[in-house]
């Protein structure tokens, strides 16, 4: 297979975790057979550098033209950068959203699983943590309320907020299709997320989400109401397989997923649109505290490559390589600095050492 990606490393760490995740990618591509093109855009702050705006029309034209999208992160700190003096749209942000906004991202995935030799870092009980989990929280991102008609006004002398919450029929089968295909590739399992005893915006999400259920009769899949899953996402996580649901709930229970597995430098994530194009990035940021220093874990970056492999290329057996690989290489004892636990039998590793383990172990 040949396949056309476009690489936005970003500012901060990016450049280093996502030239780890390229060598893995080549690894991948030698050992199966395939060949990754690689044409790198600019983003972010960088973007701003060269070209004083975070992301230029020709950058999006460049992504669209791509298979895919792998990105590292944007942003610098907030408090000393020049970046962060620019106006709120000129600022790397802006980029990210602008970047979404055209691909038509509508389907945020972020994966939580549990690795059994990560098991100290996960902050519930051990007997919870012993059973492991591994999730897909699948969220709706370009609805709902954060989208809705919202404004503050003085109504009878007090001033009230009115922000207001809309999901037509079509955002939801859309996610909720993304969502069972997604549960195809997996254990089968969907766990529709909303508030149904109180919302009308859930009520339409429950009929919808039966409707495209019956399309995948091989799916079993129940609704769950949010402030239940919350609870239930500590009390017994390996419940779950994919939760889908709406962009606000999705927002906090991803979060909420993402705190049990322990570190956010082993976090994966994807946002698609209606076809197997996709964006992949990690779920955390550019960290400028440790950016140049080749400190960084690039885990969560070559886990969002697996995902860019499985979601947009369909090969499966390539992302398990890659999977598999940083299992291998973790149950070594291998380590970067933020998830070192000074266990006996761990080693502390650079990002470029890291990159060199997992592609050794494809
Ligand atoms: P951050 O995620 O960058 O960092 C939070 C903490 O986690 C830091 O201590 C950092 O060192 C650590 N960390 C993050 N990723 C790590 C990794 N791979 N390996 C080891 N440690 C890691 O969050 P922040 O400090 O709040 O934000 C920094 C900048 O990143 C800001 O400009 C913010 O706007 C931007 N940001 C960008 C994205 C994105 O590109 N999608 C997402 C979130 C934040």
């Amino acid at each position: 297979m040949n396949c056309n990606i476009a690489v936005i490393k970003g500012d901060g760490i990016g450049p280093e975790v996502v030239t780890q995740a390229m060598k893995v990618l080549d690894a991948v591509g030698a050992k199966f057979g395939h060949t990754f093109n690689y044409e790198q855009l600019l983003m972010g702050g960088c973007s701003i550098d060269v070209h004083g705006v975070p992301l230029t029309d020709e950058a999006v034209e460049r992504a669209k033209a791509s298979d895919a999208v792998l990105l590292g992160s944007i942003g610098g700190n907030t408090s000393t950068s020049p970046w962060y003096k620019l106006p709120p749209d000129k600022r790397p942000e802006a980029g990210l959203l602008k970047i979404r906004k055209e691909l038509g991202l509508f389907a945020n995935l972020r994966p939580a699983f549990l690795y059994d030799q990560l098991k100290n870092a996960c902050p519930l009980k051990k007997e919870i943590a012993d059973n492991g989990f591994d999730m897909m929280i699948m969220r709706e991102l370009t609805g709902g309320l954060y989208f809705g008609e919202r404004k503050t006004e003085e109504i009878d002398g007090v001033m009230t907020a009115i922000d207001t919450l809309t999901y037509n029929e079509n955002e939801i089968r859309r996610i909720a299709i993304k969502g069972f295909d997604i549960a195809m590739k997996r254990r089968k399992k969907v766990t529709s997320v909303d508030k149904a005893n109180v919302l009308d915006s859930s009520r339409l999400w429950r009929k919808i989400v039966e409707e495209v259920a019956k399309d995948y009769p091989e799916v079993t899949y129940e609704h769950m109401l949010v402030d239940n899953c919350a609870m239930q996402l500590v009390k017994d996580p390996a419940q779950f397989d994919v939760v889908l649901t709406e962009n606000m709930f999705g927002d906090i229970l991803s979060d909420e997923a993402s705190m049990i597995t322990g570190s956010i430098g082993m976090l994966a994530s994807a946002s698609l649109n209606e076809t197997k194009f996709g964006m992949y990035e990690p779920s955390g940021g550019s960290a400028p505290d440790i950016a140049g220093q080749n400190k960084a874990n690039p885990i969560a970056t070559i886990l969002s490559a697996a995902m860019m492999l499985r979601y947009s290329f369909d090969l499966d057996k390539e992302a398990d390589a890659i999977e598999n690989a940083v299992k291998k290489v973790l149950a070594d004892g291998y380590r970067t600095c933020d998830i070192m636990s000074g266990e006996q039998g761990t080693t502390l590793v650079a990002c470029d050492e890291m990159g060199d383990l997992i592609v050794e172990n494809i």
